[in-house]
């Protein structure tokens, strides 16, 4: 956490000649056999890890990306699961949802006191005729599933963080600007280590993961502890399925990361996997979703957002892009090659 974001600051300002260029539907995006996974940030290290032990063996896509993110769920390392940001009431909530090849989808938003939201996202897909729950009857269906109630407790980082930022109480949301970090700022280099914070913790408040499997199967699901101290009651674009993620086993997969707010208004993983049906590569796929993003807020607001974007075709192609330097993915197909790549981006 600590010092990971900047603030946001609204506005809209005419967009400049510097994004304006038509990206065509060829580029370089990454391939590789399959079964594949690749997820987001650092944590998708650890995260891919838990992933492939289902993909090696065969497994299905939609197994791997629900054990992979629940990796991420209860590490203490990291601020997604119960061991997140609260929001400005000093109460954690967690969003997350899950699609699989058939195009079905499970949601859960503000979900309290649950250490795993991905697997309540799949029982809502799996036993509930719904797409969404919400709040407490999320809760509630999570009980009545057999999951339990965890302590309402802040992970020790994350009460200090809120202290913090108690003493102004400030309602400025922040966004997940990288701190500069020599490491992962050249377009598409790979990255030998995960980059973490000074005190351990990895500085994402979200995964996406995607997954195709042997059988050419895609899968994705996305979690997320959401905003640090946002409004009680406010759910980004994590669990929105078309905009943290969207599954078509026809064309590809798509999931998101960074200021839901905008990820939001342009359906953004829906947009994605649309343009790779037209002949899209991934990584232009996700390259024009960033520009649209960028060209409605202007050129100068665009510089204070962070946004970035995975996608996997049905080949097993894979691509990613972001607005500006920072934000990573890691890839996953054989026990030997769990890499980290620093995605490129627009500014
Ligand atoms: N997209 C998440 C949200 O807006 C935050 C993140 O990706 O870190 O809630």
């Amino acid at each position: 956490m600590l010092q990971r974001r900047k603030f946001l600051q609204m506005g809209s300002l005419g967009m400049g000649g510097l994004f304006a260029n038509k990206i065509f539907a060829s580029g370089n995006s990454g391939i590789a056999k399959k079964p594949l996974v690749i997820s987001t940030w650092d944590a998708g290290i650890a995260a891919n890890k838990g992933a492939w032990e289902i993909l090696k063996t065969g497994g299905r896509a939609f197994d791997a990306v629900e054990k992979g993110v629940m990796v991420t769920e209860e590490s203490i390392n990291c601020c997604v699961g119960l061991g997140g940001n609260p929001d400005r009431e000093g109460i954690v909530t967690l969003d997350a949802c899950i699609m699989d090849e058939y195009g079905n989808a499970g949601s859960v938003l503000a979900l309290e006191r649950i250490k795993h939201p991905i697997s309540v996202a799949r029982r809502v897909l799996e036993k509930t005729p719904h797409v969404y729950l919400v709040g407490d009857g999320a809760q509630m269906f999570a009980l009545q599933q057999g999951f339990t109630l965890e302590p309402q407790k802040l992970s020790d980082e994350a009460a200090k963080e809120y202290k913090k930022w108690l003493d102004k109480s400030e309602y400025k949301p922040q966004i997940n600007i990288e701190q500069k970090q020599g490491n992962l700022q050249d377009k598409g280099q790979i990255v030998a280590a995960p980059n973490r914070l000074s005190n351990g913790a990895f500085n994402h408040d979200t995964i996406g993961m995607l997954a195709i499997d042997a059988n050419g199967n895609l899968s994705g699901s996305c979690t997320t502890s959401g905003m640090a101290f946002k409004m009680r009651g406010r759910v980004g674009d994590s669990p929105i399925i078309g905009a943290g993620l969207f599954v078509d086993n026809e064309v590809g997969a798509a999931v998101s990361t960074g200021l839901g707010e905008e990820v939001i208004k342009v359906c953004v993983t829906h947009l994605v996997v649309e343009l790779m049906r037209q002949g899209y590569s991934p990584e232009n796929a996700c390259k024009e979703a960033v520009r649209r993003i960028v060209k409605h807020n202007g050129e100068k607001k665009s510089k204070e957002i962070q946004v970035g974007f995975l996608a996997l075709n049905k080949k097993g192609e894979y691509g990613a892009y972001c607005i500006q330097s920072g934000f990573s993915f890691a890839v996953c197909n054989s026990d030997s090659h769990n890499e980290l790549i620093a995605s490129k981006h627009m500014i």
